[in-house]
């Protein structure tokens, strides 16, 4: 069935014309039932090979909970990379697959009974804290192991901020640094997270200058710190440009290359810039009402299955099937399909009127959507599709 989509200049500014022709052309040729998350195997590959190629001494580790299909999974093994991990069920995934100890971390500072048990057993051995009851917790699982400290970084100009969960002041993680040592973990570095979609690169050197000051602390306390885990935050475009990749990663080699030692070693944990722009929902219009002064449109895909991030304030670019003058536009309400009034994605979303069954392609949802997804209501949680 040959599909009705324009694409305008704004969509293929967000996207690839690559991905995004891949995508028309797998929807002219195959009818499957939506919603569903197509992945384009070979932008993933692209991001792949372009983060940290730029940072001297790095490693990347794929932050799973960005995307954790088995198929991605699998994919991103075959590329060579690490993984970052927090939970039981994350490690499991990757036990499936085979993914050797020595390619997993794991940098979320508070984690479970369940998680330090398995990962011990499964010989993971790099593992990020912020509070001495982690130390507490790690020495009873995880004697001897590798530890790194997270500092807390300003998160502005970040759309989905980390810093006030997770993260502790200098003086305070410097003190961590020493109580980790004098019960027998081996303290290796320093961590910190900019903020999910960090589209401010002063972000960036905010927290190496940070991260320095209490390296050259530690230091003065005897502890010689060897890796620099800079995590993740590299942003993708949804509605506008954004830096990329690849000068962030020439701004902060240079900084370390400034601040730090010759011989240290970087972790870097994407997750978002992965697989994020690599993906694109397929949906439907299953309903059309006016109200009041408002255009509504249902999709078959919301809040509760796969759009959650668009609550806290990700906007999404969309591309409709329609067989109406694409010139005439409208502002709609987007909203997904439960019965909750809080399943609304986006508002004021200027489009020309989508046919009724038509498809609504998402652009740049392949991260924190299906990781997200629950049954809510009914609705199922979409599959994904590599292509
Ligand atoms: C979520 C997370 C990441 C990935 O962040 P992105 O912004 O998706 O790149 C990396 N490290 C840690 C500790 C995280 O929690």
């Amino acid at each position: 069935m040959l599909r009705t989509f324009k694409v305008e200049k704004y969509h293929t500014d967000i996207v690839s014309k690559t991905t995004l022709f891949k995508v028309l052309k797998y929807l002219n040729k195959k009818n499957i039932k939506t919603p569903f998350l197509l992945i384009d195997r070979e932008k993933v590959r692209e991001k792949v090979s372009v983060i940290g190629q730029n940072i001297k001494n790095s490693v990347v580790f794929y932050a799973v909970k960005a995307n954790p299909d088995i198929e991605i999974i699998k994919f991103v093994n075959k590329l060579g990379m690490g993984f970052e991990i927090a939970s039981e069920g994350e490690l499991k995934l990757l036990s499936s697959i085979g993914v050797k100890p020595e390619r997993i971390i794991s940098s979320n500072p508070v984690k479970s009974f369940k998680f330090l048990k398995m990962a011990a057993s499964y010989g993971a051995n790099y593992f990020a804290y912020d509070s001495t009851d982690e130390v507490d917790k790690l020495k009873r699982f995880l004697p001897g192991c590798n530890v790194y400290v997270r500092l807390s970084v300003p998160n502005e100009g970040s759309e989905w901020p980390l810093s006030k969960k997770f993260g502790v002041e200098l003086d305070n993680a410097a003190g961590l640094l020493s109580y980790a040592k004098d019960r027998g973990l081996n303290p290796v570095g320093i961590t910190f997270h900019v903020g999910s979609q960090c589209t401010n690169i002063y972000n960036w050197n905010t927290a190496l200058d940070k991260a320095k000051a209490l390296w050259d602390i530690a230091e003065r306390k005897g502890i010689r710190l060897n890796l620099l885990n800079i995590g993740g935050g590299y942003p993708i475009k949804y509605t506008k440009n954004v830096i990329d990749v690849d000068a962030i990663d020439k701004n902060v080699n240079k900084l370390i290359y400034e601040k730090f030692p010759q011989n240290v070693r970087v972790f870097i944990e994407p997750g978002r810039a992965v697989v994020g722009d690599a993906g694109i929902f397929v949906t439907s219009v299953i309903g059309k009402a006016a109200r009041a002064d408002e255009n509504w449109l249902y999709i078959d895909v919301g809040v509760f299955n796969g759009l959650m991030e668009s609550v806290g304030g990700i906007k999404y670019t969309y591309l409709v099937e329609t067989t109406r003058d694409t010139k005439q536009k409208k502002k709609w309400t987007i909203t997904g399909p439960s019965c909750d009034s809080f399943d609304v994605i986006d508002k004021d979303v200027v489009l020309p009127e989508p046919d009724i069954e038509g498809l609504v392609l998402i652009l740049s949802s392949g991260a924190y959507t299906i990781s997200y997804a629950s049954e809510f209501n009914g609705f199922a949680i979409p599959k994904t599709i590599l292509i």
